[in-house]
């Protein structure tokens, strides 16, 4: 996968002053959604987002927060993880440069300081000529003063070094929420597309086999007729904990819907996946869960397992579908079952 931010540093110091100059005229406030959003219309690096904002800037549009998270979500947030390692290169590249331009303004204002010392040392020996004294006299104040404010401008230079910092690890981890599933703290559908895409992005996982396991609770409306919602969202809390226990490094769980899971277990044949899917769909089974109002566990509770897999690389979609197919055989042979996709002649 291709980094998108590849402006060099040149290029990347012009791109953030005139970044900055869009987001001072605009009301949203200086979040890193709305750095990503003017840079990527600023570079443009992502045509359909400078075509929306165009057009809304056409129609004198005021950017607020609400319209950048809408152009974020609909134009740039992609579960691109990539793009957010690039972006926090990129900003930092950005101020880095920055810095070193104002260092070397710094460094040309103390040379010209000196020498402006040196011709009024000339002047006050072999001319006399004391007004022109007063003259330079006034020019070295005025050049001292001069570099003070270039570092101060310097001192807010690196204030705002730690501040993109700071932004930065506000993207990274509002990038992380937008892969989480709330409820449950596991990745959502959007997380799993970008596990699925970062280990297709993996050479070291090229040509190995991949196995999902598609998971459902059994008989769950009844479970929240009988004992209300609220208990129904612990039951899928904690069957959520057991599969991200049950589970090891390199494998993902993922919550695609209501209280439907997927597990990704990369580099793992069919069998090896069976394995794992019987031995969280026994541990629930034996399990009890207890009410929150009443002194009381319930138990019976069930999953049933559908277990298909592909190459990593191969259009998992497709795998994710026949995983799919074979939780529906669990559930029509009876539930509380995991069964392997057979493919049909
Ligand atoms: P089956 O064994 O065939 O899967 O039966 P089921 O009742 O589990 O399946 P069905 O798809 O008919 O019902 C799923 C129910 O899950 C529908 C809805 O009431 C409930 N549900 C979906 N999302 C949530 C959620 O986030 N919290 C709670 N408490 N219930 C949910
Ligand atoms: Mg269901
Ligand atoms: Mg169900």
């Amino acid at each position: 996968m291709k980094n998108r931010y590849t402006q060099d540093k040149v290029a990347s110091a012009e791109i953030l002053r005139l970044l900055l100059q869009k987001m001072a005229a605009h009301p949203a406030a200086f979040t890193p959604f709305a750095y990503t959003l003017w840079y990527e219309f600023i570079t443009g690096i992502n045509p359909p987002l400078v075509k929306a904002v165009n057009a809304l800037l056409d129609e004198k549009r005021q950017i607020d927060d609400d319209l950048v998270h809408e152009l974020y979500a609909g134009y740039i947030a992609d579960g691109n993880v990539e793009a957010e390692q690039a972006f926090k290169q990129n900003m930092q590249k950005v101020l880095d440069n920055l810095t070193r331009f104002t260092e070397a303004t710094d460094d040309e204002a103390g040379k010209f300081n000196a020498g402006l010392q040196k011709h009024g040392e000339r002047l006050s020996q072999g001319l006399d000529a004391e007004s022109l004294q007063g003259l330079v006299g006034e020019i070295v104040v005025e050049t001292q003063t001069m570099r003070s404010s270039v570092e101060s401008l310097q001192d807010k230079l690196q204030e705002s070094k730690s501040e993109v910092e700071r932004l930065q690890q506000e993207l990274t981890s509002a990038r992380s929420e937008a892969l989480q599933d709330p409820l449950t703290g596991v990745f959502n559908r959007r997380g799993f597309d970008a596990q699925m895409r970062n280990l297709a992005a993996n050479p070291e996982m090229l040509g190995k086999q991949v196995s999902f396991l598609m998971l459902d609770i059994d008989f769950f409306k009844k479970i929240n007729d009988t004992y209300g919602h609220l208990f129904g969202d612990k039951v899928i809390r904690i069957i959520a904990e057991v599969l991200k226990a049950q589970v090891k490094g390199q494998d993902s769980v993922a919550r695609l819907g209501g209280e439907e899971f997927a597990v990704i277990l990369p580099n793992t044949p069919l069998e090896g996946a069976r394995v794992v899917a019987e031995r969280i769909r026994k541990l629930i089974e034996q399990g009890k869960i207890r009410r929150m109002d009443k002194d009381e566990s319930v138990g019976g509770i069930t999953i049933s397992i559908g277990i298909a897999g592909c190459d990593i690389g191969a259009d998992w979609l497709v795998a994710l579908g026949h995983a799919d197919e074979a939780l529906y055989a669990s559930k029509q042979g009876g539930r509380n079952r995991s069964t392997i996709y057979a493919a049909k002649d």
